[in-house]
């Protein structure tokens, strides 16, 4: 199948690293040309030096922690200025913090929460929608969590700020549809990165066993008995973002091996 996204410009947040790295690296194979997020300068600027090398793309990066206003503004600026806008945005940075409700309930963490999944998001979407729209062709995909869909024990602010920010995002699907842009999410189940084993790791201490035992039980929950790489998520993404894609929007697409078992999920 033809993409259709050749030639086309794609901002892909929390890129340096994991699914976000994977996820420009699969929009990057089908011959688009990224902007790339994340905080670290000098891996963007390896990742962009390396996906222009494979894949002959046009590559750029602006380094930005997205949980501040003030970076948000400084990269939609240069998107602005560099590119003159986007015709696709994934959304996605770190995961906040685990914890359970009680200990997640403190007002830093709270703060911390909503600024880091739920403004870093909006931000960017609200900066880069209007081009979009004015073109007549916008993909958004936000990279969210299984924890959209069901609470997993233990990421009280995943919980909390996921729903939130796909409530905002499936509102805005509908009011803008008629543009063609689309909005959508993906939402990974337990998938091989480095958040991955820093949850695995937080776990363990928590329940006085290892990271590879976590691991295992995790695999031992899933149907495909295993957890997923990051590119799996990516292929999810990429296709989302494509043009035969078109008449799917305000959706929320499940990539995590069975993992869970709605019906309507
Ligand atoms: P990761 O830690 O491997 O990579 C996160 C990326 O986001 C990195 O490029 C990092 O530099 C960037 N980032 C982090 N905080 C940022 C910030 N404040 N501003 C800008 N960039 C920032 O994580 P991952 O596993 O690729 O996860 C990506 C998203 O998917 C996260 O929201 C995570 O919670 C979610 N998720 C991951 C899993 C999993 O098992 N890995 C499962 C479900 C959901």
């Amino acid at each position: 199948m033809d993409f259709g996204l050749k030639g086309k410009t794609a901002v892909v947040c929390g890129a340096s690293a994991g699914i976000g790295r994977a996820v420009a690296e699969a929009l990057a194979a089908e011959g688009c040309n990224l902007y790339l997020v994340a905080r670290r300068e000098e891996i963007l600027a390896e990742v962009t030096g390396d996906l222009r090398r494979r894949f002959g793309v046009r590559a750029s990066f602006g380094a930005a922690d997205l949980s501040r206003n003030e970076d948000c503004s400084a990269v939609l600026k240069d998107v602005a200025e560099g590119l003159g806008g986007a015709d696709i945005l994934v959304t996605n940075a770190g995961g906040p913090p685990a914890g359970d409700a009680v200990a997640s309930s403190t007002e830093d963490r709270l703060t911390l929460g909503w600024e880091l999944v739920f403004l870093s998001a909006v931000r960017m979407v609200r900066g880069l929608l209007p081009a979009m729209r004015e073109r007549k062709w916008g993909r958004i995909v936000a990279v969210t969590s299984v924890s959209l869909l069901e609470p997993i024990p233990g990421l009280a602010l995943s919980n909390t700020y996921r729903p939130a920010l796909w409530g905002f995002l499936k509102s805005l699907s509908s009011e803008v549809a008629a543009d063609g842009v689309t909005i959508n999410a993906v939402c990974p189940g337990y998938t091989l990165t480095g958040r991955q084993e820093e949850l695995a790791r937080v776990t363990a201490e928590r329940g006085g066993t290892t990271p590879e035992a976590v691991t295992a039980a995790w695999a031992a929950t899933i149907p495909a008995a295993r957890l997923g790489r990051p590119e799996e998520i990516a292929a999810a993404a990429a296709f989302l973002c494509s043009a035969p894609a078109s008449y799917i929007t305000g959706t929320a697409l499940a990539v995590d091996g069975g993992r869970t078992r709605f019906l309507l999920a």
